[in-house]
């Protein structure tokens, strides 16, 4: 399914191969004429949900949310303070064989897609989970005529009678192994090491690796210099945090929301837009009370899930995962993400959003490294504390703090694949065989409006109800083609509605509404089609 999701991009504008015509450049991504408009709702719809119109708080009153556009590339102490100069390390294996690197932590999924892994279990006869009896037979013939092409560093491969005869010794008491236990036997790597998901070839230990893109400030390419693209949004947040102390009228309770690039030099992109070296995030830091973080990040927990589903995505495909504690980031508390069943992960979820409790790390870092105080006089604690009678010692204990961080941290671009996953749907009784079913707020286009043919007087009509309702919707007017192959492209693009004025427009001055999903048309008077999409499109 990806495949096609993939290729419907590519076909309709969605989203391109950045630097395609010089071959592309892996884990980078352009997003064409739809594809561009799709990412503006998603952002719309965050930023207003965020920052324009923020929740309304546990206390039933709305909450103290601003905005912020923070440079890409920041003081370098930056990244020392945050740890990601020293921690920002994924840990990587190389292919001895074929030289690839891969990300420790990503072999196991991309052995599951593997081309040379689905080649041998269709080899075998097993299901696509890898269960099933393993017949020599068959595996002698699959090393034989498949296994060179396919999979060439594979120990199967190199070294043939003893590999084979070492498997046919290990599967004599237990013929139905399953999957993963194979490939160790296949490529002679004893678990936990696996195989090379390129070649079968050995991967070495993991190493770490910094994911940070560097660059240098200024015309001296030298260590004093060197500078980083930020690989997150939030640093730039918390470098400001004071700044909007002082300068807005915000008070703790307060968040900073803020969209944009970032950048990190991943190892192993791929999964077409998941996974991708530039990409874009939205997040928020939310500075609390220690004693409240825990309800606040309860609280935002669901605000993020409510939100998703306000966008169209089915529950059964969004889910809650909340990270062990060895799982945790070496700054947070507690981290719970929030999944979705993506067509790569599925049965399984991926991750779309985390929402982690930070707690003070952040700002405690960053006012050590930068010995400039970063923390809060809470004035309105401190009266309270005190018409409450309690001791001088505790008043001041509570009412001066660095303040807690609850961090709401999504992709912009991974929800643009989010949409388009969600969206897709095939029936191939339909003029277009695959549609996209965005939900009307988030659809590129809105409005399709077609004169039925283009002469007779049509295209004027159409043309005139096209030039009222481009100042209100995103529409699009179109003479060209069938009226079957007009609505297939607009199912294609995920067009809510169409419009089409043909002969009888003329004489009753009513015109076909189109609806995509149902492909229902009902006839109107084209004077009520701007009150009815107003109403529709929400
Ligand atoms: P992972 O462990 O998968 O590399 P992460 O947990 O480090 O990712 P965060 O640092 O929490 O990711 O980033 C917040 C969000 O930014 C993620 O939930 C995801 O939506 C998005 N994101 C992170 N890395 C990428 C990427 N390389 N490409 C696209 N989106 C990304």
């Amino acid at each position: 399914m990806m495949e096609k999701i993939v290729s419907l991009c590519k076909r309709r504008g969605f989203v391109y191969p950045a630097s395609e015509i010089y071959g592309g450049i892996n884990g980078f991504w352009d997003y064409g004429p739809l594809g561009v408009l799709l990412k503006n709702n998603i952002r719309n719809a965050w930023w207003r949900a965020m920052v324009e119109c923020p929740p309304i708080g546990p206390d039933g009153h709305p909450i103290e949310m601003v905005g912020l556009d923070s440079s890409i590339i920041q003081h370098p102490r930056t990244w020392e303070a945050s740890g990601h100069v020293g921690g920002f390390a994924d840990p990587m294996s190389t292919c001895r064989q074929c030289k690839k690197l891969f990300r420790s932590d990503h072999v196991a999924d991309m052995l599951r897609e593997a081309e040379w892994v689905k080649s041998l279990a269709e080899g075998l006869g097993l299901d696509e989970s890898g269960a099933g009896a393993v017949d020599i037979g068959r595996l002698r013939q699959w090393a034989d005529r498949k296994a060179k092409k396919v999979a060439p560093g594979l120990a199967l491969v190199r070294a043939f009678v003893p590999t084979l005869a070492a498997i046919e010794a290990a599967l004599a008491g237990t013929p139905s192994p399953g999957l993963t236990p194979l490939l160790a036997l296949v490529a002679a790597a004893p678990p936990p090491a696996a195989p090379c998901p390129a070649c079968g070839g050995d991967l070495t230990e993991p190493r770490a690796f910094n994911l940070m893109f560097e660059s240098h400030a200024g015309a001296i390419q030298d260590d004093a210099n060197k500078v980083y693209l930020r690989p997150e949004t939030a640093q730039g947040i918390f470098l400001n945090y004071k700044n909007v102390l002082d300068t807005s009228r915000v008070k703790v309770p307060f968040g900073v929301a803020q969209i944009g690039k970032s950048f990190r030099n991943e190892v192993t992109p791929r999964n077409f837009i998941f996974r991708s070296r530039e990409f874009e995030q939205m997040e928020m830091e939310w500075f609390c009370h220690p004693d409240e973080a825990r309800t606040w990040y309860e609280f935002w927990k669901h605000e993020r899930m409510r939100w998703w589903l306000s966008l169209g995505v089915s529950s059964e495909n969004l889910r809650f995962r909340e990270h062990d504690p060895d799982e945790l980031s070496h700054y947070s508390k507690m981290t719970v993400d929030i999944e979705y069943r993506y067509p790569f992960t599925a049965p399984d979820f991926g991750e779309l959003e985390g929402i982690a409790h930070r707690g003070s790390f952040d700002l405690t870092q960053h006012q050590t490294h930068s010995g400039q105080k970063l923390d809060y006089f809470d004035q309105e604690l401190q009266l309270k504390l005190k018409a409450e009678g309690r001791p001088d010692d505790e008043i001041k204990a509570k009412s001066r703090y660095i303040p807690n961080v609850i961090e709401p941290a999504s992709g912009l671009t991974r929800a643009v694949l989010l949409l388009l996953c969600e969206g897709y749907a095939e029936d191939a009784s339909r003029a277009s065989p695959v549609y996209l079913r965005f939900d009307a707020k988030m659809a590129p286009i809105k409005c399709g409006i077609f004169p039925l043919v283009n002469k007779d007087g049509l295209p004027e009509i159409a043309e005139k109800l096209y030039l009222e309702l481009r100042g209100r919707h995103a529409c699009e007017y179109d003479a060209k083609q069938s009226i079957g192959k007009r609505y297939a492209r607009m199912d294609e693009i995920g067009t809510p509605f169409c419009v089409t004025i043909d002969g009888q427009t003329r004489e009753d001055q009513t015109v076909t509404l189109r609806e995509r999903d149902t492909a229902a048309q009902e006839r109107v008077a084209i004077d009520r089609i701007p009150a009815l999409l107003a109403e529709r499109l929400g």
